[in-house]
């Protein structure tokens, strides 16, 4: 089984990849804050602060694209990159993991992060320092808060709140309008996951802004909403399970999520089907 789960993850990671591979990439450099910069290329957004302290690094993409992020973080600082951290597993998030350690970076991730990518046989990848529950990191003037979402898009969650620069990074908790991906092959679920949200949204402000794990900068009152979303669309689900339906009548019941269709949630790699089909297989504790 677990063999089974691993496959499947894999599958879902290279099935992202695949759909966005083909286009050749560049990596845009979006100021955030005075020291906190969103870099945007292929796969998760990176968060990058920059300081008298060296640079400070939030995911990393793929290896493939390692050469170019690094040259969109030389033009913001000629200090070395002293940290990486891994909101989660995700191939997209921390694929160029080895090679920011040939940088002298070190991986800051949740221990099943650790876990999880162990056992995808990555040595040279993993991260040299875990937490369990939270962690803080004092960088570039300011304090990091470094928090653990219990099974939302995956077991190993972290977001990260930077307390001066007022700027939260959500990892794969959040993406911009747009329905999220839950894995709940990795442990990810509907209820964990609106928990992550609210938990975020109890830490921040009305000026925060936020960078998702997938999608545009944000801010509060658009995560709130994105709240909203998650909450209508489970209780719709909810409401059909109650009635007796199966998970093919859910799959192809347009109505529980039309609302968010005609909003254009849908997307190439969680469309609407998925969404309906995630979110029964969560609240039925049924695992695919
Ligand atoms: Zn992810």
């Amino acid at each position: 089984m677990k063999t089974l789960k691993l496959f499947l993850s894999l599958f879902c990671a290279s099935t992202f990849v695949t759909v966005t591979a083909q286009n050749n990439v560049t990596i845009k450099t979006i100021p955030v804050s005075n020291s906190v910069y969103m870099l945007v290329g292929q796969g998760g957004n990176i968060g990058v602060s920059v300081g008298d302290d060296g640079v400070f690094v939030i995911d990393d993409q793929f290896a493939r694209l390692t050469p170019k992020i690094l040259d969109a973080i030389k033009k913001l600082s000629d200090k070395s990159i002293q940290y990486v951290v891994n909101t989660h597993y995700h191939g997209d998030h921390t694929g160029g993991n080895a090679n920011m350690k040939k940088e002298g970076a070190k991986i800051i991730a949740h221990d099943n992060v650790y876990k999880r990518l162990a056992e995808g046989n990555t040595t040279e990848g993993l991260p040299v320092i875990t937490f369990n529950d939270k962690l803080s990191v004092y960088m570039n003037g300011e304090q990091v808060l470094v928090f653990h979402v219990d099974n939302a898009h995956t077991d190993g969650d972290a977001m990260l709140y930077f307390t001066e620069s007022n700027v939260l990074h959500t990892g794969d908790n959040y993406f911009h309008k747009r329905y999220p991906y839950i894995d709940v092959n990795s442990g990810g679920s509907i209820d964990g996951y609106i928990d992550a949200v609210k938990r975020a949204l109890m830490v921040i402000d009305e000026n925060t802004k936020i960078i998702p794990g997938h999608g545009d900068l944000s801010n509060k009152a658009e995560y709130a909403s994105f709240l909203e979303m998650l909450k209508k669309l489970r209780a719709n689900v909810q409401a059909e399970i109650d009635k007796g339906k199966t998970e093919a009548d859910i799959v192809a019941n347009t109505t529980i999520t039309k609302e968010y269709d005609d909003l254009n949630y849908s997307w190439n790699f969680i469309n609407s089907e998925k969404i309906r089909r995630a979110i029964y297989v969560s609240l039925s504790g049924k695992e695919n």
